[in-house]
């Protein structure tokens, strides 16, 4: 910003100092330019007055028989007023002629804010008060960069200031929440800091609108604003005898509308219901002995039920919410991997069980000294990565969602059959997925719901790829004439307390379900409903996209949803 102002005032000084002597040149042009027109009119009159003269006189000549050229004195001064004012014309308008091509070649290589100099110059040149072209400034090639944009914060001088100190690294970008105490204005300086460094705008990313107190050191370090995604409604959900209205988070079309429809055809079939397996979140350090013999002697200490009661007394002092459940511990050499199961109250639970772990882990360092703590975390947990452990022993909420959805329903609102859905997810969802060699991935799209839901109730989305892990069953029942269907998703990571759950739209979502915070009543009760919701609305996701393209109408829907009619050629920057 300041680099714009004072540029904006260097010139501003520049035009004010030089103000005076271009009006004293202005008015020299003015009186030049109208000498000049004085001499050009005299040089016409007289080239047209003379060159009348002589042709009158020839015609007489020819007329009388007089040799032309016997010439009186007044013929002879007409010639040499002739030749004078051709010569003059010529001089004048034919150095024009010439030098404009080269006049207007050279004014190419100016900038854009030269062009009304180089016009005024080349007009001087066509007067031929001076041939001459003013020297050119060297070319230099600049690349240009998009310019830096009004912050939507208005900077105080002070502000400035600490901008330019980003800028050249005197102070630390991370540091001025800190330094400032105002998250707003360090948001506002970082942003308009990191344009001036990268050279690249941030137009459109919003500034304004957003509590930045509400991240400061639990949702996201050095804020330069937030970006919108717009989130649209599914429902309603009829799950266990509640209605519930699903909030989703998404830019791909036809995503809402589809889970929209599955919605429909539970509600108007009964409805759907789910059941919670297990809740427990995990975690798992590994640990290094000098023997695998002695790495097995701790995982018999660990999995031995009589040690149980004192070992979960030590995790459970890491919160009144965390609760031990299980300790599962296995081998790679003498490296040992153990997996603490705990329950987290309504918490997604990473922080809970972690604390509960680094207690256990101090107290074995008395029993055994000679372990050697690898990492908190050894991946046998398994957070944010494809594993089998996962979805064979479950990781979170483990849910199982299912619902009759009746004959009319399949026929009237999916526009398919049942006999056609039965064979597309045998062929699909368990034999094509078996083919892939997939892990978790026998649905069709259970991490579309569960990625929109996560982003709009202010879940972890990176613990989307365990929490699609799902298992989509369809069955003709009923003499064959309705269909089962049936979610199963062992890892569904959810939580109604803490992280980005707290975030005012986030939270909003949450309140939408009626899951918002803490329940009063039994913790953990509302980030199991949650996890409900979510096997519910992936079983509408499924039952819709499935009946889509067993009717074959997913291409067509897409086109339609999903493809916007704009040129996005004319839209990429
Ligand atoms: P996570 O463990 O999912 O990362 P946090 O540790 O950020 O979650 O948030 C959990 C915090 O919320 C803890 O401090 C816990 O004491 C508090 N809390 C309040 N009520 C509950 C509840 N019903 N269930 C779980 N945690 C709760």
């Amino acid at each position: 910003m300041d680099v714009h102002r004072r540029t904006v005032n260097a010139a501003g000084n520049s035009l004010f100092s030089d103000k005076s002597s271009k009006s004293k040149n202005q008015k020299h042009d003015l009186q030049s330019q109208q000498s000049l027109y004085l001499t050009n009119a005299v040089f016409f009159g007289l080239f047209f007055s003379v060159a009348y003269f002589l042709l009158h006189r020839w015609r007489e000549k020819i007329r009388t028989s007089t040799p032309l050229h016997v010439l009186t004195i007044s013929e002879i001064v007409a010639v040499f007023s002739l030749i004078a004012s051709i010569f003059y014309l010529m001089v004048f308008f034919g150095i024009g002629i010439i030098f404009h091509p080269f006049a207007a070649s050279r004014t190419v290589h100016y900038d854009e804010e030269d062009e009304s100099d180089i016009a005024k110059t080349s007009g001087l040149c066509l007067a031929g008060v001076s041939p001459t072209l003013p020297p050119l400034p060297p070319k230099i090639s600049v690349e240009k960069v998009a310019p830096a944009l009004v912050p939507a914060v208005i900077l105080s001088s002070d502000d400035e200031e600490i901008v330019r100190a980003v800028v050249s690294g005197s102070i630390p970008s991370y540091t001025l929440e800190s330094k400032l105490g105002d998250c707003k204005r360090a948001a506002a300086i970082r942003n308009l800091a990191v344009e001036r460094v990268t050279g690249r705008s941030l137009e459109g990313l919003p500034m304004e609108g957003f509590d930045y107190d509400s991240i400061l050191g639990q949702c996201c370090e050095m804020p330069i604003g937030f970006i919108q995604i717009p989130v649209g409604v599914a429902g309603p959900l009829l799950l266990d005898g509640k209605e519930y209205t699903v909030p989703m988070a998404t830019t791909e079309g036809c995503l809402v509308a589809s889970t929209n429809r599955g919605c429909k055809a539970i509600y108007v079939s009964g409805g759907a219901s789910a059941v919670v397996l297990r809740d427990g979140m995990t975690r798992a350090p590994v640990v290094r002995f000098n023997s695998a013999k002695r790495a097995s002697q701790l995982k018999f200490f660990l999995e031995d039920s009589q040690n149980f009661d004192s070992l979960s007394h030590i995790f459970n002092k890491s919160s009144r919410f965390a609760r031990l459940q299980s300790i599962k511990a296995t081998m790679a050499g003498k490296n040992l991997y153990i997996r603490f199961t705990c329950s987290t109250g309504d918490a997604m639970g990473m922080n809970m069980v972690s604390k509960g772990v680094q207690n256990v882990l101090d107290f074995l360092q008395s029993e055994f000294p000679d372990m050697d703590v690898i990492g908190i975390s050894g991946n046998f947990c398994s957070d944010k990565k494809a594993a089998a452990v996962n979805w064979i022993e479950g990781r979170g909420k483990s849910v199982v969602c299912e619902a009759v959805i009746k004959e009319e329903v399949v026929k009237k609102v999916l526009k398919t059959s049942v006999e056609s859905l039965v064979e597309l997810n045998m062929l699909k969802n368990l034999t094509g997925s078996a083919m892939a060699g997939a892990l978790g991935g026998f649905n069709a799209h259970a991490s579309n719901i569960v990625s929109a839901i996560y982003l709009a109730t202010g879940q972890d989305p990176a613990q989307n790829v365990e929490s699609s892990h799902c298992m989509t069953m369809m069955e003709a029942v009923n003499d064959g004439k309705d269909l089962h269907i049936s979610v199963t998703m062992p890892s569904i990571e959810v939580g109604t307390v803490g992280g980005g759950t707290q975030l005012a739209s986030q939270s909003a979502c949450l309140n939408l379900l009626g899951v918002k915070g803490a329940s009063k009543e039994s913790p953990g009760a509302n980030s199991r409903q949650l996890a409900t919701i979510v096997a519910g609305s992936v079983l509408a996701g499924e039952l819709s996209l499935m009946s889509a393209i067993a009717a074959g109408q997913l291409v067509k829907s897409h086109m339609k949803y999903n493809r916007s009619s704009k040129d996005v050629t004319k839209l990429a920057s």
